[in-house]
């Protein structure tokens, strides 16, 4: 199917995991091209995919990078801040350090993306933000004051973007997708006890799969969600119903 038939479309973080499947997702669905960007090398096989290494953190090399797109298209159709970390504490024994790289990573990079990328939409009056969010971002988990506090932020910068990039009539939207407990090398690491945990507290039983984000991030992507903003789409398999 052509969901996003001609999209130029910029996905962070998108060298595995989630993000990976995002971009997979995105060049099958008819997108004119995916650019991946990660700190990390990768190939994809599909055509319409380009990777190219980006730190989120660096302003001067995203800056740089947009530039060059929009030489080369004239626009960006689709941004998904997927880049993330974590650096889990207890909140007492928190670091300095682990507090600085998550903030820097997880909400200022989105913030550094979406200021490179917006005016670019807003010119067009056309666009879709999509944010990666979490489950802790709405209600918080034991160990991760620094990634909730991240993932709760983006779902309040989609909000104010929501409202103020859609001004002077441009159809800018943002959105978030929060997922649930995703199977990624990210969650690979959790120990046994804590998966079974989470698959206590989840209706369905069972972790998600990067797929069934990307399905929530391709119909925010595309036409089909033209009339939703500054929402967030939980994807979790109905945790803390
Ligand atoms: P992952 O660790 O498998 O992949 C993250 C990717 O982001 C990696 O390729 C990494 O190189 C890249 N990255 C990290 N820092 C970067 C930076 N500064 N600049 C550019 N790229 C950078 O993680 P994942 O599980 O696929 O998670 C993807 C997103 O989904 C993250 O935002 C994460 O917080 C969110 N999320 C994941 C889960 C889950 O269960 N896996 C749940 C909720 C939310």
């Amino acid at each position: 199917m052509n969901r996003i038939e001609g999209k130029i479309a910029l996905v962070t973080g998108g060298a595995r995991g989630i993000g990976r499947t995002i971009v997979e997702k995105l060049a099958s669905e008819g997108a004119q091209l995916v650019i991946s960007c990660d700190m990390g090398e990768t190939t994809f096989e599909q055509e319409n995919v380009r990777h190219e290494i980006l730190n989120v953190t660096d302003r001067e090399a995203i800056k740089e990078l947009v530039k060059k797109i929009k030489e080369e298209f004239g626009r960006i159709d689709i941004l998904v801040n997927n880049a993330g970390i974590t650096k889990d504490a207890p909140f007492v024994r928190m670091s300095e350090d682990a507090w600085d790289a998550v903030i820097n990573v997880n909400l200022k990079g989105v913030f550094n993306m979406t200021q490179a990328v917006a005016p670019l939409m807003t010119k067009n009056k056309k666009g879709s933000i999509i944010n990666i969010s979490s489950v802790v971002g709405l209600y918080g988990n034991i160990g991760q004051t620094n990634y909730s506090a991240t993932k709760g932020g983006v779902i309040a910068m989609s909000k104010t973007w929501a409202k103020e990039l859609a001004r002077k009539g441009a159809q800018v939207r943002a959105n978030c997708v929060a997922p649930g407990f995703i199977q990624t090398p990210m969650t690979d690491v959790l120990p046994e006890e804590v998966i079974q945990g989470m698959l206590d507290r989840t209706s369905l039983g069972k972790l998600g799969t990067p797929e069934d984000i990307a399905n929530a991030v391709l119909f925010l992507a595309s036409d089909e969600s033209s009339y939703i903003t500054g929402q967030t789409i939980e994807v979790s398999g109905g945790l803390a119903l």
